[in-house]
């Protein structure tokens, strides 16, 4: 553990085991998410001792020279690029960050809090400490589920049929594919099936810095074309791979290191609905205007990929290469629409936009808001989907045609 202090870490032995080969090879070919294989064997070793001891001994002189249990992140990374083709308004400090969205619970009937006009983006002040954790100015207001308590989504997966609430997958559970080791995690309660947020680990923001993030959306004859290379516009990205913080790597073995990849997606510019919905693929299932793709919920076991797997404190986390988003990270909800409606965050494969966790009002969504493909529509918005912390995060399934 990096605990604050000047500590000397050790690596685990485990992060130096290769695995079967055999084994992952087979789950590469139905598991396109998530894909967790091998370690880069005894090649690596000697960057990774010197990786590990660097880590340490910047977490250890934040440490010590705060003399604090918290520390208050301070822009580690000097070469850290900030934005390129798209601006995203209302971008927080370079020492702000992420996601942290209040829930709803999920057991009962949503009593949504009276409307409160939201005028303009709440300030997020997030903080890591050197376990890792995140707290969130909005996860500690009254408004919305408590974040200590989220639901763990495991068991809202199904393959039959599209339910309110539930992840509609094509794909069924897989318990042989990789995913966190459930007796390392601390921030789940497996007998109540929560996991609370602020005890969750989040990998920190470091070193690494993979590029420049693009988005370019153009919008001809009706049809919305958007190139990405898959890397944050913002910049905002976490230290990987995470085989360099040992505390992580033993709870999570994901090796990946997120790079530069071409996308274009090319969706109706106007949208309908379906005959009947469609449920939602492993792999991307939208893109937000991050230029980052969306992934559903679920990893490749077919659970809750948010609440167990560890992801970066910016949302996102490589699946091999192929960084992605399991939910919509709050910062990316930074445009508000005259009523307090959030703004359009991304788009999904079938066209539909995708707009952040509030609706009319300014009022935070949550599923009981929301249909079984997590979306509604109401004003002159049409059909769209809505983030939520609440499991499926993002949608339910496809209420539109795919492309
Ligand atoms: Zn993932
Ligand atoms: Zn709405």
């Amino acid at each position: 553990m990096l605990s604050p202090g000047c500590v000397i870490v050790e690596a685990p032995d485990s992060i130096w085991e290769i695995p079967d080969k055999n084994a992952l090879s087979a789950q590469l070919e139905t598991e396109p998410e998530d894909i967790k294989n091998g370690n880069g064997g005894v090649v690596g070793i000697c960057t990774k001792i010197v990786n590990v001891l660097l880590s340490a001994f910047i977490l250890a002189i934040l440490a010590c020279s705060s003399g604090n249990q918290e520390v208050t992140v301070v822009e580690p990374q000097k070469q850290q690029v900030l934005v390129t083709t798209e601006a995203q308004p209302g971008i927080m400090p370079t020492n702000t960050a992420i996601p942290a969205r209040p829930p709803t619970n999920t057991s009962t009937p949503n009593t949504p809090a009276a409307p409160v006009p939201a005028t303009s983006v709440p300030a997020i002040d997030i903080r890591i400490n050197a376990d890792f954790t995140l707290t969130s100015v909005l996860c500690s207001d009254e408004q919305g589920p408590d974040c200590s308590k989220l639901r763990v989504g495991d068991d809202y997966l199904t393959t039959s049929m599209p339910a309110k609430g539930f992840l509609y997958s094509c794909d069924g559970p897989n318990p042989n594919a990789p995913g966190s080791t459930d007796s390392k995690i601390t921030w789940i309660n497996f007998a109540d099936k929560t996991w609370n947020f602020f005890r969750k680990l989040w990998l920190p923001q470091g070193i690494f810095s993979p590029g420049t993030g693009t988005y370019k959306e153009t919008v001809v004859d009706n049809r919305r074309k958007i190139e990405i290379n898959n890397l944050p516009v913002d910049g905002k990205i976490g230290d990987w791979p995470m085989t360099n913080y040992p505390q992580l790597t033993e709870i999570d073995r994901n090796p990946g290191i997120p790079a530069s990849t071409s996308f274009s997606f090319t969706y109706s510019d106007k949208p309908s609905e379906a005959s009947s919905p469609t449920c939602a693929s492993l792999g991307e299932i939208g893109v937000t205007k991050n230029g980052v793709v969306i992934y559903n919920a679920a990893d490749g076991r077919g659970e809750d990929a948010l609440a167990r797997e560890i992801v970066d404190m910016f949302g996102g986390h490589p699946a091999r290469s192929e960084y992605h988003y399991h939910f919509i990270p709050e910062r990316l909800d930074n445009e508000i629409l005259g009523d307090g409606h959030s703004g359009i965050v991304g788009y999904i494969n079938d066209g539909f936009p995708i707009y952040g966790y509030k609706g009319v009002g300014g009022v935070e969504m949550s599923n009981d808001d929301l249909d079984q493909c997590h979306g509604h529509q109401h004003g002159t918005l049409g059909y769209h989907y809505h983030a939520t912390i609440e499991y499926p995060y993002t949608i339910g399934c496809y209420m539109g045609t795919l492309r």
